[in-house]
This record gives structure tokens, C-alpha cells and sequence, in this order.
């Protein structure tokens, strides 16, 4: 056995990440030391086992002096599937610190038959899009990218429903920019309510994957409404990666299995 309990830390920002610090935990006991970071986003994050360190590492060279500061042992890429520039900072940062990175991406989702999706590769792409087919539209973007979606919108006879966890970092309500703060996971019956309740005629999105969110698509689906997809940002970090945690939890076995 090593002296100390091996350390890993999680790129955070994700319920996968939330559910592989559980995991870990729940699993490894004190044979692991786990600390989990955030970006610092989210006024009120959910709860999170082990440690928690919040805010930015300053790029790729920031976090390979962290990850030797702090001796890090095990990385494990846990951000979310639309974050653009972590997944190549961590690949950077665990090479030039010689530590072994996993990339945890959950799977896209795939249109299934009735589902009238018109795909669009960015966000600024399904913003300029979205006034020509849609007049109530659920906004399902997430916060950061909120505001560009006002823009295109202003001056549009386009009513933007826009759901996120907080109201932090939204554009400010106007008559045609709501917002609905909620967390999910959402259900099928309270999606269908919610399309029914504010006659949406069209739902954005980016294509997260998941279950957690994936309500909404069938509620769209079952309604016959067209989809706009934003795919995922491109090129994807390289190296390897799982879509599932309990892969990853099965990644860390083998690696702490090695360091005895
Ligand atoms: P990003 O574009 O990849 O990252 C921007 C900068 O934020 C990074 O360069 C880094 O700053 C800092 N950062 C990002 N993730 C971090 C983490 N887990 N811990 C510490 N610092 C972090 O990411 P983003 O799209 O802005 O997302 C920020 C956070 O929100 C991530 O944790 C992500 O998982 C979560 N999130 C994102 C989305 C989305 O759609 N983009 C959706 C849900 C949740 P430094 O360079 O200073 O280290």
C-alpha cells in the first residue's frame, strides 16, 4: 500500500460529476481522497462527497502546477459535454504533470423516429434560426449561452421561455424573455404540462444527453413540435474517455489496483 490515501480530482460541474464523487466514496472509502472542483458557476451547487474546490485553475498551466502542488494522483474529466475549453486544458495540464486523465462524456442522444429535429452546429447558429420558426419558444440552453438567443430574439415577435437553475448570469426578463428557474431532473408529465400550459411551438437545446433532461424530447416528440439541436463543440479533447460512471469508478479500481 502507498502511504497516503491516493488523491484524485474531479473536474466538476455535472451530475455525473456529483455521482462519481458519491461513487468513489461510497467505494473506495479512505483509500481514496477525493476533491471535486467547480468553476464556480452555480451560486448554490448541489451537495458533493469529499472535498470541494471552487474557481478557475488559470488555463492549462495553472492546473498542471495545482495538480503537482497538490499531488494529484488520479484526474478525471467530469465537465460537461458543451464545456469548451476544460477537456483540452486537463488533457494539456495531467500530460505535462504525469498524471492519468479519463474523460467521463455522457452519451448524446439520438433522434428516434417522430422526432423532428433540425440539427445546428453552434449556438450562434441555432440563435439566428430560432425567430424564423418559433413564436413561443422553451429555451433549454443553459445559462452562459442565454444571452445571445435575447439578441437574436429582440425586436422579433418570439416569446423566449428560458429555463435554468438561477437567474444568475441570465439576461433580465423582459415581455419577450421569461424565465423559469427550475432544476431538473424534469418528468414526462410535468414536460408535456409545461409545453401544454405555455403553447410552445418550438424547443432549443443543446444535445447534452442523458437522462436527467430527456423528458423534454419526448414531451416534444408526443407533441409533434420541431426540435433545434445544437451539436456538441468540436474537436472533442483526445485521450480516453467513458460515457458512464460506473466505468469510471471501474477506471479508478484498476488504477488504484496498480499503485499497491
Ligand atoms: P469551459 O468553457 O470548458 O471552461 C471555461 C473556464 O472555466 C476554464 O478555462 C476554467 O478556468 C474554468 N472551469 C471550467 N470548469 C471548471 C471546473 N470544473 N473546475 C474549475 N474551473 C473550471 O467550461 P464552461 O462551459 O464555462 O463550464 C463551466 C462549468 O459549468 C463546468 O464545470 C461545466 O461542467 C459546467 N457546466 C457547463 C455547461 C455548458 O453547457 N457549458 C452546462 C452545465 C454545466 P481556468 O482556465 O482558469 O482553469
Amino acid at each position: 500500500m502507498t502511504a497516503r490515501p491516493t488523491s484524485l480530482l474531479i473536474l466538476g460541474g455535472t451530475g455525473e460529476a456529483r455521482d462519481l464523487a458519491d461513487g468513489a466514496v461510497a467505494r473506495f472509502g479512505d483509500g481514496l481522497a477525493v476533491t471535486t472542483a467547480l468553476a464556480g458557476r452555480t451560486k448554490a451547487p448541489a451537495r458533493l462527497a469529499g472535498a470541494v474546490r471552487v474557481g478557475g485553475f488559470g488555463g492549462a498551466n495553472g492546473l498542471a502546477r495545482y495538480l503537482r502542488d497538490e499531488a494529484v494522483d488520479l484526474l478525471i474529466d467530469a465537465t460537461h459535454p458543451f464545456a469548451r475549453t476544460m477537456p483540452h486544458n486537463a488533457a494539456r495540464a495531467a500530460e505535462a504533470a504525469g498524471v492519468p486523465r479519463l474523460r467521463l462524456e455522457r452519451a448524446p442522444w439520438h433522434p428516434e423516429p417522430g422526432d423532428r429535429w433540425i440539427t445546428v452546429e453552434t449556438t450562434t447558429d441555432a440563435a439566428a434560426r430560432t425567430p424564423a420558426l418559433g413564436r413561443r419558444v422553451l429555451l433549454t440552453v443553459g445559462g452562459q449561452e442565454a444571452a445571445v438567443f435575447a439578441d437574436a430574439a429582440s425586436g422579433r415577435a418570439t416569446t423566449l421561455l428560458c429555463r435554468a437553475i438561477e437567474a444568475e448570469g441570465l439576461p433580465p426578463e423582459t415581455p419577450v424573455f421569461r424565465h423559469l428557474l427550475r432544476r431538473g431532473p424534469f418528468d414526462l408529465a410535468a414536460e408535456r404540462a409545461l409545453l401544454t400550459e405555455h403553447g410552445i411551438d418550438l424547443l432549443v437545446t443543446k444535445n447534452s444527453g442523458g437522462a436527467a433532461t430527456a423528458a423534454k424530447l419526448t414531451a416534444a416528440r408526443e407533441a409533434g413540435l420541431p426540435v433545434l439541436m445544437i451539436d456538441r463543440p468540436r474537436p472533442a479533447a483526445p485521450g480516453p474517455r467513458v460515457e458512464r460512471v460506473d466505468a469510471a469508478l471501474d477506471w479508478l479500481a484498476k488504477r488504484l489496483e496498480a499503485r499497491r
